[in-house]
This record gives C-alpha cells, structure tokens and sequence, in this order.
C-alpha cells in the first residue's frame, strides 16, 4: 500500500515512520510512504503557499494552486486513488474507515495548515476529509500520521500477530479486556486467578465477559443489544441495574 502525503513540514514525519512496526512494515515493502513538499510546487520568486483570507479576518490561506499542481503532477489529472483532505471538519475517523482505506492500493493526505485551505480544494480535487476528533490542533501533519497507522494495521503482515488487529478495541464493536503481564503481584495487586491457570475457553469467557463490562462503563455508546447471547444480555441487565442503585459507579469499582 503506498501513503502519498502532501505538506508544507515533511520533516516532521521521519521520527515517527523510522520505529517500530512501521520501521518493518516499510522495510518489508508492506507499506512505501512518499512525503512530497507541496512548496516545490510554488513557482514564484518567494515559493509561497499562502495568502490572506477574501473578505478579511485573521490568519493565512493555503494556496489552491500548489496543492492542485503537487497532487495531479504525482497522481495524475484527475487522481484516481482517494484524496484525503486532514480537516477537523471532516468525517470522525474511526476503525470501520482505516479498514476500509487498508484495501486501497494507494491513497493520497493533504496536511492543512494556518487558518485551513483554499475552498476549491475541497470542493474539486479531494474525495474525502478525515477529522481525528472535535477539537482544532495547528496542522495536518500529526493527523495524517495517525491515520497512516490506524490504517497500516490492517494491512496484511504489518502486525507481527495476524489477528492483532482484529482483538483490538472496536474490531468486534466492544473495547478490548484488561491486560496484566508480570509480575504476578505488585504492591499487592494480584492479576485475576482465572488468567493463570492455562484454562483456555475459561480465560475467553472472562475476556469477553470483561470487554463488555468495560464497553458498557466506558462507552456505552457501542454496545449494539442484538449482537450479545443471553447469558451477555443478562451481564448487561445487572450491570445497568448496579449502575442505577450506585450513582458513584468507577470502573474501579466494577473491577
Ligand atoms: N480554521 C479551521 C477550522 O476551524 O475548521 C482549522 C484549521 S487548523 C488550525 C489547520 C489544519 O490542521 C487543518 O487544515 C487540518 O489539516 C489540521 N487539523 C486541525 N485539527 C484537525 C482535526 N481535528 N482533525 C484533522 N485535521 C485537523
């Protein structure tokens, strides 16, 4: 899969790519990740690439033209990946969208920056815009590395464990169980018995049984009542009716 990436501060990408499971997911050639300078597309004395806003107000603009002339000169007139545009306006992304982005064989980010881009961009060359939550940070750049990631991890070979991917939080529509690895006992906090004694369908019972009790205090949101058996209903049902005769309910509690 191959990430082209357009900004204004293609240094900031190095450090984070050179690590870990996406250091050896570039080596192996799973993923190639090209960051291009959109400024080498500016061809004026000064290479500028942004402007004051029409009609007034604070801030800069980027440019229109070398964003359009940056990304049609690497992928063509009109491109025909995907063309994602960072915008805290944008769709929330979330793990359904990474997996779906992971079957695309290339995608192309813009990386805003200032006051935000120049309208026609958004109107005629992206295809998509991707928000990393309701809140406004100075630049598309940490935004598209955390979507390279998401999206990384769904590719073929990326993670070292083949299902990885698929046990972590929101794949199965719950948040996933609490970890512990050792020591056994740490200032007297013990991990759970039942994770100890190598019984494998006991250890799955309490793993689901615990990712649902941490998805109902955590994020009720998610919990869709179809998808869940009996017995699963019956641990949601107790758990809203402790919730109702303890206001003060913490997951610390539950645990
Ligand atoms: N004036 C814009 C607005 O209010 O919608 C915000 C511009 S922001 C300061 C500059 C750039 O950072 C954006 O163009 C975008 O690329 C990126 N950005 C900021 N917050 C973001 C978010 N929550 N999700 C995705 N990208 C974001």
């Amino acid at each position: 899969m191959q990430f082209e990436i357009f900004s204004l501060f293609p240094s900031v990408f190095k450090p984070y790519f050179e690590v870990s499971i996406l250091q050896k997911a570039l080596e192996n050639g799973l993923i190639n990740i090209n960051i291009h300078n959109i400024r080498d597309w500016t061809f004026d004395k000064h290479h500028v690439t942004d402007d004051t806003p029409y009609g007034g107000g604070g801030g800069m603009v980027m440019k229109p033209e070398p964003i359009f002339t940056s990304v049609e000169d690497v992928l063509g007139k009109p491109p025909k990946c995907p063309v994602i545009l960072m915008s805290p306006q944008g769709r929330p992304f979330n793990h359904a969208i990474a997996r779906e982005m992971a079957t695309f064989p290339q995608i192309a980010i813009i990386c805003g920056r200032y006051e935000g881009i120049d309208e026609r961009v958004r109107q005629y060359l992206i295809t998509d815009q991707f928000s990393i939550g309701d809140f406004v940070i100075t630049g598309g750049e940490l935004p598209a590395m955390m979507i390279v990631d998401a999206i990384s991890r769904y590719i073929p070979g990326v993670l070292g464990d083949p299902t990885g991917a698929e046990d972590d939080s929101f794949s199965n529509g719950l948040l996933e169980y609490p970890h512990y690895t050792k020591p056994e006992e740490f200032r007297g906090w013990k991990v759970p018995e039942v994770l100890l004694n190598g019984h494998h369908a006991k250890i799955e019972a309490w793993r689901r049984e615990q990712s649902i009790i941490r998805t109902f205090l955590q994020r009720p949101d998610l919990l869709d009542i179809d998808k869940f058996s009996k017995k699963e209903r019956q641990i949601i049902e107790s758990l809203k009716n402790e919730n109702k005769n303890n206001s003060s309910n913490t997951i610390n509690h539950i645990d």
